[in-house]
């Protein structure tokens, strides 16, 4: 379960994020919808620990993270997985070894490494582009790959932000299909950050509504879609 309490964000005398209060259950797909400059890569960076709230919490599976620095910070960084707009893959790096750069990085074993990233392309459905650079992919098979590297550490929560921005319907169609196969099968929670009702609408259980550093509305699409 992810809990964000009363988290506040302030550039000196700049409030960009005040007291959001946000709960996810586990295995539960939560979206964040606002319009630009409402804080939503601000709430994005403190969630998955780029930046440090100026105060409140945010807990995964019970543990502050907020609180945590050195070699526990590193180690509950893992528990996020980070899907990223327009992906931000490495270009001189094929889609395999984006996918395999997190596991090299922690120093697994290279036959651990191999395996997984073989189970995480197929997962994706990018087995047949193993080898291939980001260049040579469409928008939507990089997300996917983004999404598999998002996975690489096992993460209990993927975070997505603003993953579909940029892509065609058909293709944002088939990535928020791919999000909601992996938290069936994965049982992984899923954060999905975007400026995007119509994403909110394919995919999530519960809904909040950003504006202004301000959580104005939480609930379930039906709710938000009826009061909108
Ligand atoms: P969104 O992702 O919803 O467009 P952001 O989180 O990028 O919103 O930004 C929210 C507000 O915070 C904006 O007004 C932005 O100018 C401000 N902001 C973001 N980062 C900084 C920063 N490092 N210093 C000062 N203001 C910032
Ligand atoms: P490197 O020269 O860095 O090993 P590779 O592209 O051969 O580059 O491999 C990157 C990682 O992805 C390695 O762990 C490799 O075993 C794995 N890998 C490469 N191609 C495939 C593939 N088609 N299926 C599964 N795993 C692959």
């Amino acid at each position: 379960m992810i809990e964000i309490s009363g988290l506040t964000k302030r550039y000196g005398a700049t409030t960009v994020l005040d007291g959001i209060d946000l709960r996810v259950e586990d295995g539960r797909i939560a979206a964040v919808v606002g319009p630009s400059g409402a804080g939503k890569s601000t709430l994005a960076r403190c969630v998955n620990l780029l930046e440090r709230p100026t105060s409140g919490s945010i807990s995964v599976s019970g543990a502050d993270l907020a609180a945590l620095s050195g070699r526990d910070l590193r180690r509950a960084r893992q528990q996020i997985g980070t899907v990223f707009q327009a992906a931000n893959l490495l270009r001189r790096l094929t889609a395999a070894q984006n996918v395999a750069l997190p596991m090299r990085n922690q120093g697994l074993p290279e036959n651990e490494v191999r395996r997984r990233v073989g189970d995480l392309l197929e997962r994706v459905g990018m087995m047949h582009r193993a080898n291939h650079y980001p260049s040579q992919l469409s928008g939507g098979q990089r997300q996917r790959i983004g999404i598999a590297r998002g996975l690489a550490l096992k993460p209990s929560v993927l975070l997505s932000d603003e993953a579909t921005s940029g892509l065609d319907p058909n293709s944002t169609r088939a990535i928020l299909a791919l999000l909601t196969e992996l938290r069936d099968d994965l049982g992984v929670t899923i954060l999905v950050i975007t400026h995007e009702m119509d994403v909110v609408r394919g995919i999530a259980d519960h809904v909040a509504q950003l504006d202004h550093g301000r959580i104005v509305e939480q609930g379930s699409v039906a709710d938000i879609v009826r009061r909108s």
